[in-house]
């Protein structure tokens, strides 16, 4: 069977990672059909808009996308594609494993954590209201009047949206995820003592929706705490379901905990459509030098084969990346412990990751 999916290359080390993958998806034998589509700044100049409507109907059609990370200009420009394409497809759920490989360059042997993190309002609402303008001012005489709060006037505003609804809908997601993959336990995590009328809301939703699911244990840590005991004990933690800045924020801490983000992959799920795609983003600086890891990419891409029922091939590549790591020969630069031995470059882990793959695919225990 051949699956059509659409591919967004990104850009900056996107289309590099992005043409890694697809070598090692076609050393799986499992069949592509790839409708391949632009974002970003290059869609900007071509089409007009960053995220054009093509993209959306394409992932539509095909239900599937694998994606490369895209460049969003801080401070001005458009607003981020990523974001924007989870918020048009209702792509609810983001979901992160960060999972110790042997041989990955980390002090913590046996982290495997799943992050869930609501992907479509909280602070990524794209409500904002610049500073100087007659809106951040009609806002500001609003708050004066019902809180008596006085807002500075060279202040900007960054509305939080939690609502009940969004928050319910992804810790039931959570603990549906941890009933079908055999975890035990979800942490939610929240700021609820300080953002009473928002996390408050979250935290709510979350007890509720817990005592639906008596056979897997729950508790909710205030956002805080919680950073500080996963770098301390991250052993203790299972799958975790945050709001969308916490989760962005706790994504990035977890791929540190598992060797960084070169080995830290990622989905965003809608109830009919998937985009997978890695944790980091476009990492400019090292685009086109064949240099970056693009092993979060494959993993994302292991993620794509489960979802599309293709198991045993994505088994056998994530074991292949796994015996890549564990040799530790043919490494980026970012999972060598010295930073002064050489590294391998992009291309080299992935022939090496094709190697692996036909000895793993030819070994009798696959399955
Ligand atoms: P980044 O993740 O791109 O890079 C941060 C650093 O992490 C890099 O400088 C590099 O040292 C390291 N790194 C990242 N990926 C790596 C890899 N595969 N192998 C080895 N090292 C790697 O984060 P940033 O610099 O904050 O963001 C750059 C751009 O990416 C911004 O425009 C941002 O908005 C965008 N971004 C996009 C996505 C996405 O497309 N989903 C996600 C995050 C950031």
């Amino acid at each position: 069977m051949q699956h059509k999916v659409t591919l967004i290359p990104g850009d900056g080390i996107g289309p590099e990672i992005i043409e890694a993958t697809k070598r090692v998806l076609d050393a799986t034998g499992v069949k592509f059909e790839w409708d391949t589509v632009i974002v970003g700044q290059a869609a900007q100049d071509k089409f007009g808009a960053p995220l054009p409507d093509n993209v959306l109907e394409s992932i539509k059609e095909n239900k599937v996308a694998l994606k490369g990370p895209v460049t969003t200009p801080i401070g001005t420009g458009f607003r981020s594609v990523n974001v924007a394409l989870r918020q048009s497809l209702d792509l609810y759920a983001c979901l992160r494993p960060c999972k110790t490989y042997p041989g990955s360059p980390t002090p913590f042997k046996n982290v495997d954590i799943v992050i869930v993190r609501e992907n479509t309002e909280d602070l990524y609402s794209g409500i904002e209201f610049a500073r100087g303008t007659k809106d951040a001012d009609s806002l500001a005489k609003l708050i004066l009047k019902s809180t008596k709060a006085k807002i500075k006037e060279d202040s900007g505003f960054s509305i939080k949206v939690i609502s009940e609804t969004a928050s319910r809908r992804i810790v039931k997601f959570a603990f549906e995820y941890a009933r079908a993959n055999n975890r035990k336990k979800v942490t939610a995590g929240h700021k609820a003592n300080i953002l009473k009328f928002s996390d408050g809301i979250f935290l709510d939703a979350a007890r509720e929706v817990a005592k639906k699911y008596p056979d897997i244990e729950f508790e909710d840590v205030v956002i805080d705490a919680l950073c500080m005991r996963l770098v301390r004990t991250p052993g203790q933690y299972d799958v975790i379901v945050l709001p969308n800045l916490y989760g962005d924020i706790v994504s990035d801490l977890c791929a540190g905990l598992i060797g960084g983000l070169g080995l830290a992959p990622g989905a965003n799920l809608g109830d009919n459509m998937a985009v997978f795609e890695p944790t980091h983003g476009s990492a400019p600086k090292y685009a086109g030098r064949n240099k970056v890891n693009p092993m979060a990419m494959m993993l994302s891409a292991t993620m794509m084969l489960r979802h599309l029922n293709e198991t045993k091939s994505a088994n056998n590549l994530e074991k292949a990346i796994a015996a890549v790591i564990a040799e530790g020969k043919s490494v980026t630069y970012d999972l060598k412990t010295d930073r002064n031995q050489p590294a391998a470059t992009t291309s080299e882990v992935t022939d090496a990751v094709i190697a692996k793959l036909k000895e793993v695919s030819r070994a009798p225990e696959s399955n």
